[in-house]
């Protein structure tokens, strides 16, 4: 670096502008604002750094609703919440994280209510409950519990906007259209995160004495998922390339209901208000599967058994691809009251009036059980296989981005925005407890910028043969004919290898824009490199773990293996910028303990539903 305010890489010399604050969160979803709504309730200085308007992340997609055991509409109690989301992890979740999050969620509810979201409601006044997949009463025997808060099926954009003018109240600045690049590290601890205005190319470094990485999931490795164009998991590529691990990151999670050829997502809420599904020959074929919660079991079980009915040809269509989901017997009212988004979807993407004729669905890529790893007051993990608890100082990681893991191998429907809600508070508590305002920063180090800046520079001027929209497809087809809903060893092993082949692309990637302003052709690029790590480290992962868990179906081991696999796994990458693509992966122990002695650990069972 040639001075503190320049970085100089092949004669281009880039400026720098320099901010100093205590906390610096990037991503501005559900869990980022939480978070920076913690931060700057606390009185810490407090910096939010998103690279879209907030209200655009992609909780604002979320339809269905959000879990806690209120118990308006059924009997609930959080042990019940607990147990089922043991239950739908595969015993893959940390039981003393899980705890912590249901008996949290009823309050983080109530919290949301008073902030603003319009919630759907009963008669007498309180919060609408509807039944959604996996959560049942009485500690898993049933019948279904009602605990899924909704706004008619535009929860999450209730949520995201309520959150986003509750965070303007508080004393926080946004950086809004802003492109986090990489993390700054000094002797193993996080010191601020270097990040490109989009809007001029500007470079910006941000001092912090806590960084916390809020930058959602990374559908986007799959060619078809219901998550939005920018889940590109930039915080896994940043935690990635300064050499710590992501856990679990072969359990993706395809929802059953994609709307066939569009991939757009058709809410759980469908079924929980009534749905149901048929194959080929009309038969609601989920009875065959799961008996007593039938449509209603958990999303691995009923894409699996949706998948199999297509294999053994009951599909429907003329590729007996896709299955159906009525909703046509339902009164015409309910629906406009309770899932008016979706009715307009089916119109939309598939052409269909939901209130006569049944949907074409297909199981499509949803969730990322997988991330960073964290203990559930949002600290990052760093993988010292010596010390399975030690932390990064100085990072943080909540929402989809994280795994704490409450969802182990299996997340259940509306388990995700209660997550956000509940460790983006718990991360707001730990940053007061462990960080005071004002501090002396560390001096940052002398390379502080290159990391980054050699990164931004060397794809803004990458003149190779292959544009960065062949290499996605290629890497997105690959992993959804190698790492879908049914994986065995021949598959996966040709699919790491495949892997590799497209990352090794990278090394030949071309971007055709070369300057700074509003450059989509490089910000899709540095989100490829992002990408394709966590595609890489994704099919390694599930390559190795040899049983089947949650999402995770093996066929050559079509059983869970407690005694050899009940354990999370954890990898590293080493392919950047297409030069080798080892991942290395090692394990940390799941949690078989709970939080305090008012519940016991669950002990693992058969999975049935
Ligand atoms: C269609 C759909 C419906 C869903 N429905 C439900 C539901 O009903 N119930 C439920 O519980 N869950 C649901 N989920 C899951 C849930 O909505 C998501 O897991 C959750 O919203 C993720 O929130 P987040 O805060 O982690 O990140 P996101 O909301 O994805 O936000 C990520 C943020 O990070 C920022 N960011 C990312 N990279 C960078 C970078 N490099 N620089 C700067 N900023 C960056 C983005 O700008 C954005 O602000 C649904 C998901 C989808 C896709």
């Amino acid at each position: 670096m040639a001075a503190a305010d320049t970085f100089e890489i092949g004669g281009r010399a880039y400026n720098i502008i320099d901010h100093t604050y205590d906390v610096v969160v990037v991503g501005a979803g559900g869990s980022g604002l939480r978070a920076t709504m913690g931060a700057a309730e606390a009185g810490l200085k407090t910096a939010n750094i998103s690279k879209v308007f907030p209200t655009r992340s992609h909780t604002v997609a979320a339809q269905g609703g959000i879990a806690a055991s209120l118990g308006n509409n059924t009997p609930d109690h959080w042990s019940w919440h607990m147990y089922d989301t043991v239950k739908g992890s595969d015993w893959l979740g940390d039981q003393d994280a899980i705890e912590y999050m249901v008996r949290e969620a009823p309050h983080a509810v109530y919290e949301l209510e008073h902030a603003g979201v319009p919630f759907s409601r009963n008669d007498d006044g309180t919060i609408y409950q509807r039944p959604f997949g996996g959560h049942m009463q009485n500690m898993g025997e049933g019948p279904p519990v009602q605990r899924t808060c909704a706004a008619a099926d535009r929860t999450g954009h209730a949520m995201l906007h309520a959150l986003y003018q509750q965070s303007l109240k508080y004393d926080a600045d946004f950086f809004i259209e802003y492109f986090a690049i990489d993390l700054i590290m000094k002797d193993g601890k996080c010191v601020g995160v270097i990040a490109m205005c989009l809007d001029d190319g500007t470079i910006h470094r941000f001092r912090a004495q806590g960084v916390v990485l809020a930058t959602g999931g990374y559908g986007r490795c799959y060619y078809t998922a219901t998550s939005a164009h920018t889940c590109t998991g930039d915080g896994g590529g940043m935690v990635l390339r300064q050499g710590l691990p992501l856990q679990d990151m072969e359990f993706v999670q395809f929802h059953p209901t994609g709307i066939y050829g569009a991939g757009v997502l058709i809410t759980e809420g469908a079924r929980g208000e009534g749905g149901y599904l048929t194959n080929s020959e009309g038969e609601r074929f989920m009875e065959r599967y799961a008996p007593s919660a039938k449509d209603l079991a958990s999303r691995d079980v009923v894409s699996r058994s949706m998948a199999l009915e297509m294999r053994e040809g009951r599909g429907v269509g003329a590729d007996g691809d896709h299955i159906y989901l009525h909703l046509d017997h339902i009164d015409p009212k309910v629906l406009a009251e309770r899932l008016p988004g979706i009715t307009e979807s089916g119109k939309i993407f598939a052409g269909v009036d939901l209130t006569r004729q049944p949907l074409p669905v297909t199981p499509t890529v949803h969730y990322n059980m997988g991330g960073i790893p964290c203990n559930y007051h949002g600290e990052v993990i760093a993988g010292d296989p010596n010390d399975p608890e030690k932390i990064v100082p100085g990072l943080f990681a909540v929402g989809e981005a994280a795994c704490v893991s409450v969802h182990g191998a299996n997340r259940l429907g509306s388990n995700s925005l209660i997550d956000l809600v509940v460790f983006g508070r718990a991360t707001g508590f730990r940053l007061k407890e462990t960080i005071k305002s004002g501090a002396n920063q560390d001096e940052l180090p002398t390379d502080s910028a290159e990391m980054a800046l050699t990164r931004l520079d060397h794809f803004r001027h990458a003149d190779g043969s292959s544009p960065t929209a062949r290499v996605r497809e290629e890497m997105q087809k690959a992993m959804q004919a190698h790492c879908a809903v049914f994986r065995d060893s021949a598959l996966l092993s040709e699919g790491v290898e495949k892997l590799k082949q497209v990352n090794k692309r990278m090394e030949d990637i071309h971007v055709s824009d070369r300057s700074l302003i509003w450059n989509s052709d490089l910000v899709e690029t540095l989100e490829l490199d992002n990408l394709m790590a966590q595609a890489n480290v994704t099919i390694a992962s599930a390559e190795n773990r040899k049983e089947s868990r949650g999402a995770h179906a093996h066929e050559d081991f079509p059983e869970r293996d407690d005694a050899k696999w009940m354990k999370h796994t954890i990898a590293t990458f080493d392919g950047w910028g297409g030069k080798g693509g080892k991942v290395d992966i090692g394990y940390r122990p799941v949690h078989e303990f709970t939080l305090t002695d008012d519940i016991k650990y669950i002990e693992p069972k058969k999975r049935v539903y």
